[in-house]
């Protein structure tokens, strides 16, 4: 299948590596650590407004429900003559995760403290959009920061992880460079959607032509949700106000693809300082 692929050693001690220098870079932040299974509630999908934007991209998890007659006599029969069995099976209360940051908003629901709240998390997720792209996976995984509170704490610190991403990657000797950027929101009303967030600035990528001088790939994205989750989750500032939200995410394989492809298939061979910054 385009977009699922297994991973070396020397791949997953790349992401690894990426991953501490993350912690240790962000240690004195004092971000709370939160760790979520890479499924979330069907409800709190639905609540998110993501098939309103992007349905092309998501995954439900599907399962049996059914008899034994129509296990026997519809399902495994049809699979075994590879006819579609997709009707056979219920929707569950679960969906995969489309993003890190999903699960972290529900727990937000209430009044967050002055400062806002600072949440690091990080998970697989699901991406419907499978394609020969080496870099476009169907499923990878996101290291995610979440900054909750007043739109100016949520904005000033947006732009100062801008400044944080840019510096951090290029410590790795990876040419990135920040772009406006837009989702890929579904149907003729997505182009709208798409226009309307490049205006307003709501999202910015990190991107480095790793493909493509043309088409260079995003392996950080900055998101200004405004107060979308905090208006779903009823997350509130101290002052009554609805709270806004920001997000960062670092897609951990194309970085460690960005890495192999700057320095090399040898991690051992690469420049000192490098493999000192990825130092375990
Ligand atoms: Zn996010």
């Amino acid at each position: 299948v385009p977009g699922v692929f297994g991973r070396s050693a020397a791949f997953e001690d790349v992401v690894q590596r990426f991953d501490a220098l993350v912690s240790r870079v962000t240690e004195a932040d004092g971000a709370e650590r939160m760790f979520f299974p890479p499924v979330i509630d069907r409800r709190i999908f639905e609540k998110s407004g993501y098939l309103d934007s992007f349905p092309q991209l998501a995954g439900a998890v599907f399962s049996f429900e059914g008899t034994t007659d129509v296990h026997h006599e519809a399902l495994r029969a049809r699979v075994h003559e590879g006819k579609p069995w997709g009707d056979l099976l219920s929707m569950t209360s679960v969906v995969l995760a489309p993003a890190a940051c999903y699960s972290v908003y529900p727990t937000c629901t209430g009044t967050v403290p002055d400062d806002g709240r600072l949440i690091d998390t990080n998970n697989w997720v699901f991406r419907h959009e499978p394609s020969p792209e080496p870099t476009r996976l169907q499923a990878f995984r996101m290291r995610e920061v979440v900054r909750v509170g007043t739109p100016d704490v949520v904005l000033a610190w947006r732009d100062r992880w801008l400044e944080r991403g840019l510096e951090l990657l290029h410590s790795l000797g990876l040419p990135v460079r920040p772009q406006t950027a837009s989702d890929a929101f579904f149907g003729r009303g997505g182009r709208f959607l798409a226009q309307s967030q490049r205006q307003q600035e709501l999202k910015f990528e990190l991107v480095l032509p790793l493909i493509s001088e043309e088409a260079p790939t995003a392996v950080c994205s900055f998101n200004y949700h405004q107060d979308h989750f905090g208006e779903l989750f009823d997350i509130r500032t101290r002052g009554g106000e609805v709270a806004h939200s920001a997000c960062l995410g670092f897609g951990m394989e194309r970085i460690a693809m960005a890495l192999f492809k700057t320095h090399g298939f040898v991690p051992a061979e690469w420049p000192e300082a490098i493999r000192e910054r990825l130092r375990r």
